[in-house]
């Protein structure tokens, strides 16, 4: 869905809408799980700045509920993850702060974005802000093994022989041995 900033001069935009998995793309950090729904209002701020400059910016406000897999930070097994937040942010022109830096922001519990041409797009919001929403880190459980850092295999469900491997002291002198004949 795109706001433009042309159809929000003349009236406020209120959005409910259910979003399908690939309607915003997450990359690989996230995979949409059924429906992600979202609501909210989106209106213009006149900022004026001086008697002839006003910024026409775009608040935000809303919220969005929905269901993804992340992968496990130790075996990236998929987790799901349920994710519902609520979002306040405030969207400049890009360039209308490129000459001064420190603008005084509208209410200091919001955020300043910017919005490219004459429009924003709800999905572009929306990727940011679930993927800001996500856990640092996500573990499948508390106590995941991980995967094997030598034969890759997922240690929760399978066992290897890797761990008498090369750590076996016998091996650090076989390498210790390699390394004399090499020098
Ligand atoms: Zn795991
Ligand atoms: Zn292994």
């Amino acid at each position: 869905m795109e706001f433009l900033i042309s159809e929000l001069e003349r009236e406020p935009v209120e959005f409910d809408l259910q979003l399908a998995p690939g309607a915003v793309d997450f990359g690989d950090q996230a995979q949409q799980e059924g429906l992600l729904g979202t609501s909210g209002h989106a209106e213009v701020l006149h900022e004026h700045r001086g008697p002839k400059e006003i910024v026409p910016d775009i608040r935000l406000r809303g919220r969005f509920s929905g269901k993804f897999h992340v992968p496990c930070a130790r075996c990236i097994e998929p987790v799901e993850v349920p994710l519902t937040a609520e979002f306040d942010l405030i969207f400049r022109p890009v360039g209308a702060d490129s000459d001064a830096p420190e603008r005084s922001i509208t209410a200091p519990e919001t955020e300043i974005g910017y919005y490219q041409e004459d429009s924003l797009l709800l999905e572009d919001v929306l990727r940011e802000q679930v993927l800001l929403s996500l856990p640092v880190r996500t573990l499948c459980k508390p106590d995941c093994k991980g995967l094997c850092p030598r034969c890759g295999v997922n240690r929760n469900n399978q066992t290897c022989t890797c761990d008498e491997g090369p750590a076996d002291p016998r091996w650090e002198a076989l390498a210790g041995l390699r390394s004399r004949i090499k020098s």
